[in-house]
């Protein structure tokens, strides 16, 4: 089809394609710099998986350490001046979210000196973390669950109550299904879905892709990651499209084998994954019931998934050509009646209101319903699962010795994480590799542009948040929200600032 020959539905300035934290941002900052902006959302709801975030936001002191500091961690696969552009933006993040917080009278927290996460590099003393904190009135929405942990709900409800403030439409059950461009290949608008009908919409100065990672795109994760099943929690509606999209019109992708995750749970009978308990960072000091073992009933890891592990290394994901195959894909986790009662296991976090699902204080419901099976004795734990009882009894007699001793020599897991497993009955559940989020997408350059693979940035088109993020090589756990901060601020500006197409 021409472009003369499209019947455009509407128009605006501005297009931004998903109501996630990234999306948001940009269009805060677009309409803030005098554009004219159209939010448009796949799901019945806003709020992507930022709404489902632990809700911690890194910041920076100084711009030179934090340079210093991500240019270890990003290993060369982005470019000084991203690289300088993030650190500063880390910088500048508290004011502009205290800023935004004046909304709705929300208390911005900050924590000094909290390294969760964070790698022992040069200018790693300069990183630090806040939070939204207290906000009155807020129980949380009523379409999500987060457990006790609101502060990803707090962190969205100040960005979305900024939108609501400036009078920004916002269109929900509208997939954007494709970009159109011009002749010269430059972006000028987007067919979408609106009330179930085919749309164009025109965008006379740009579209922001905001649409999030491919968290529920199996087709990409077996494309681009080595271990195979990865399964995903969070909002079914991160399928890829904005990368898809970007792809059609000549982008560069990079990042896409990076994802941040762990280990967790994947039943038939309930459609998300559900990441353990605790999710996010480490807690050196918290017991943690259980020891996982490989399909011989052998150890094979620390299993206090710190950050670091989930980025770094993910033994799970180990693959042996000789055995043939993936022997920790299952894996399992074993944990006795003492560590049932220590308290829940897992953590079920999902965006989808059908998908609910509290799972019991003392893990029996979870028992009683299969997820989790129970056997009386370890040689019944063996002979269930396959096992030779010799390397089941070895792996325990090992472990609890282990525990005896308070020292862990084989994975280095922390005391503080380490209880027995010697009291019947027994259990066990599978484990799988889980993805929260992904980070790879189209890439783009400081300015948020959209690359083709000769590093031209194709006119009028830009990538935020974790759709194609600066993240390629060591996360900084919380820094997925910095950077839906940063970028969408970056490219609702820049966007903005473009001449309008007549
Ligand atoms: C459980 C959990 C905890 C986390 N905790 C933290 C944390 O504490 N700190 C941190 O920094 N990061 C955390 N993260 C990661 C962080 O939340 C995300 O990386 C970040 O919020 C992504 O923001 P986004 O706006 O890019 O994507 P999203 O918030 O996912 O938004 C993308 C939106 O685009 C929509 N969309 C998709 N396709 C289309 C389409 N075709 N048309 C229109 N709309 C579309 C989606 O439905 C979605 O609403 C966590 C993630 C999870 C899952």
């Amino acid at each position: 089809m021409t472009i003369q020959a499209i019947d455009w539905r509407t128009e605006t300035d501005v297009i931004v394609v998903g109501g996630g934290g990234a999306g948001l941002v940009s269009a805060i900052n677009a309409h803030d710099h005098g554009a004219g902006v159209l939010i448009l959302e796949k799901m019945d709801h806003v709020g992507g998986i930022t709404i489902l975030a632990g809700g911690g936001v890194k910041a920076a002191h100084d711009e030179s350490l934090a340079i210093q500091y991500l240019t270890r961690t990003q290993g060369g696969r982005v470019g000084d001046a991203l690289i300088a552009t993030f650190a500063r933006g880390l910088v500048e993040l508290p004011d502009y979210v205290r800023g935004l917080a004046r909304v709705n009278g929300a208390e911005v927290t900050v924590r000094e000196g909290s390294h969760a996460g964070v790698y022992p590099f040069p200018g790693a003393e300069t990183i630090y973390s806040i939070s939204i904190g207290a906000l009155p009135g807020f129980g949380g929405y009523d379409w999500v669950d987060t457990g006790k942990n609101l502060n990803g709900q707090r962190f969205f409800k100040v960005l979305f109550d900024n939108v609501l403030k400036r009078d920004i439409p916002v269109l929900t059950r509208s997939p954007v299904r494709s970009l159109i461009t011009d002749g010269d290949g430059a972006v000028i608008g987007v067919w979408a879905d609106l009330d179930g009908q085919r749309a164009a919409i025109r965008a006379r100065k740009a579209v922001i892709l905001a649409s999030g990672g491919f968290e529920f795109n199996e087709k990409l994760k077996r494309e681009y990651f080595e271990a195979t099943p990865v399964y995903a929690m969070g909002n079914p509606g991160n399928t890829g499209d904005g990368i898809l999209m970007a792809q059609k019109v000549g982008a560069a992708l990079w990042h896409m084998w990076h994802f941040h995750g762990a280990y967790g749970f994947k039943f038939d009978d309930y459609e998300p994954a559900i990441r353990i308990a605790p999710g996010g960072a480490r807690n050196p000091e918290r017991p943690i019931p259980w020891i996982i073992v490989d399909q011989e009933a052998r150890r094979f890891m620390n299993e206090l998934h710190p950050a670091v592990q989930d980025t770094a290394a993910r033994p799970l994901g180990f693959y042996d050509p000789d055995i043939p195959g993936t022997p920790r894909i299952p894996a399992y986790l074993i944990f006795d009646e003492d560590g049932r009662r220590l308290g829940r296991i897992a953590n079920p976090l999902t965006a989808h209101p059908e998908h609910r699902y509290v799972w019991s204080e003392d893990n029996q419901a979870e028992v009683d319903r299969g997820w989790i099976r129970q056997y009386p004795s370890t040689a019944a734990l063996a002979d269930g699962q396959g096992w030779d009882p010799a390397a089941l009894t070895a792996t325990l007699d090992r472990w609890n010795r282990n525990v005896a001793a308070r020292h862990d020599p084989d994975f280095k897991r922390p005391p503080g994480t380490i209880v027995p497993i010697a009291t019947p009955p027994f259990y066990v559940v599978p484990v799988w590799p889980l993805l929260t989020n992904t980070q790879g997408g189209p890439e783009h350059d400081e300015q948020q542009r959209v690359l083709d693979p000769y590093g031209d940035p194709i006119p009028r088109l830009y990538a935020v948040g974790e759709l194609g993020s600066f993240f390629g090589h060591l996360y900084l756990l919380g820094g997925n929200l910095s950077e839906l901060v940063i970028s969408g601020r970056i490219a609702g500006e820049a966007a903005a600032a473009l001449e309008s197409r007549p």
